[in-house]
């Protein structure tokens, strides 16, 4: 009877444990300086506490406040919430793109950016990325095109914003749309405006690892009010604004609701501090691991302002003697957390090689799956956990020469 019942134990196939290992952040210890910090304040506890308590649970009042703080801090004239940073890909898709269209994205990165062109009915086509700025390559792309292509997307991937004046360029001398994935880059800027500023629309997500949270949720901004419009009525079952039960286009329920949005609020209010120290984090970073010639550190796009989502280094695996995964149990050892994003291509993935089998490899973007190695650079890091961490990549690295 014990032993059934035990048997019987309920699992959640998301229970914190499993998210923490698709995360791919290594496991964490008291002493350990984790690679991610997502503890809420009580401002956000509060604001959530006080939605609850006023019973108006449903996306409201909340949502569109946030709405409206978050397309003036990325520099959009609209926004709009939604429940995650993939459904916020999918809203911004399905006005642009159509079924049979092809898009150029790029290889490296999430796969949702990929896997929801092909959710879409239109197909992918992949490109290499820089492997400076980790993001995708405009002249790659420009020998993609065909007369089947419609639309861009490029990821503004770890905080850095993707090289836009040549994917606009790029996209007006063929008249393609062009969106942005910016699920990593809340609050980044380009040629000194918000990356909101930029593209037919961006997307966004409030996962928690993200710069900030909502739990979960998402956010599409736009400058075009009629495409606002009509990711609107798409998040709403198509809905007409103020016509309830009168549905004009087939839509979904992709809502988010206002608890989310009261803690969207208070974490966009504390994000440019936030900001501010994970570039002051990065710096430093960047300055200590100087010397360490095994180790590449992370540049910014030209004319870009990084947020740092990830400080992500590449090993100069030629230099080393052991894999970036050896390297980075070797840094947990000396308790410092790392990840891996990403430890595959898009491209490798298995889901993505069956769909969309690969006509060439994607070099760049395959080197980089092995080489690159995300480490702690979050907000809540001490001057001395800056040094730590420092310390161990250069022990390690030094341990490992060849
Ligand atoms: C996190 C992320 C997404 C997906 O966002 P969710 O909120 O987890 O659905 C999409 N693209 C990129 C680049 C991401 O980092």
């Amino acid at each position: 009877m014990g032993a059934t019942s035990a048997r019987r134990q309920p699992v959640s196939i998301a229970s914190p444990a499993t998210r923490l290992a698709v995360d791919g952040g290594t496991p964490v210890s008291p002493e350990m300086i984790p690679v991610v910090s997502a503890r809420l304040g009580e401002e956000e506890i509060g604001a959530a506490v006080e939605v609850l308590r006023s019973g108006q649970l449903r996306q409201g009042r909340k949502c569109a406040e946030f709405e409206s703080e978050f397309a003036a801090a990325t520099g959009a004239d609209f926004a709009l919430t939604t429940c995650n940073g993939t459904t916020a890909l999918q809203l911004a898709y399905e006005p642009i793109i159509g079924p049979g269209d092809e898009v150029l994205c790029p290889a490296f990165g999430f796969i949702a950016t990929a896997s929801m062109i092909l959710a879409r009915g239109a197909a992918p086509v992949f490109c290499d990325v820089h492997a400076s700025t980790f993001n995708i390559d405009p002249a790659d792309a420009a020998r993609r095109i065909t007369p089947r292509t419609t639309a861009v997307v490029a990821t503004h991937l770890y905080g850095n914003p993707a090289d836009i004046h040549a994917v606009e360029e790029l996209a007006d001398r063929h008249g393609l749309s062009v969106i942005y994935d910016a699920a990593q880059s809340h609050l980044a800027t380009y040629q000194g405006r918000g990356i909101g500023a930029f593209g037919h629309a961006v997307t966004y997500s409030f996962y928690p690892t993200k710069n900030m949270t909502t739990g979960e949720g998402g956010m599409v901004t736009t400058n075009d009010g009629e495409l606002a419009q009509r990711i609107a009525l798409l998040r709403d079952h198509g809905m007409e604004l103020g016509r309830r039960y009168h549905h004009v286009a087939l839509g979904y329920n992709y809502r988010l609701t206002d608890v989310s949005a009261a803690i969207g609020l208070a974490q966009l209010r504390r994000l440019p501090e936030r900001t501010a120290r994970r570039r002051a984090n990065a710096a430093r970073l960047t300055e200590l691991l100087a010397q360490c010639a095994a180790v590449v550190t992370p540049v910014a796009t030209e004319g870009a302002g990084h947020v740092y989502h990830q400080y992500t280094i590449r090993l100069h695996l030629g230099r080393l003697r052991c894999s970036r995964d050896e390297f980075a149990r070797l840094l947990a050892a000396e308790n410092v957390g790392s990840a891996t994003h990403y430890p595959r291509a898009i491209t490798e993935q298995p889901i993505i090689a069956e769909r969309v089998p690969a006509k060439e490899p994607m070099p760049v973007s395959e080197q980089l799956a092995r080489e690159v190695l995300c480490l702690p650079v979050h907000h809540d890091l001490a001057e001395i956990q800056i040094e730590r961490i420092a310390e161990a990549v250069a022990k390690v690295a030094s341990a490992r020469s060849t």
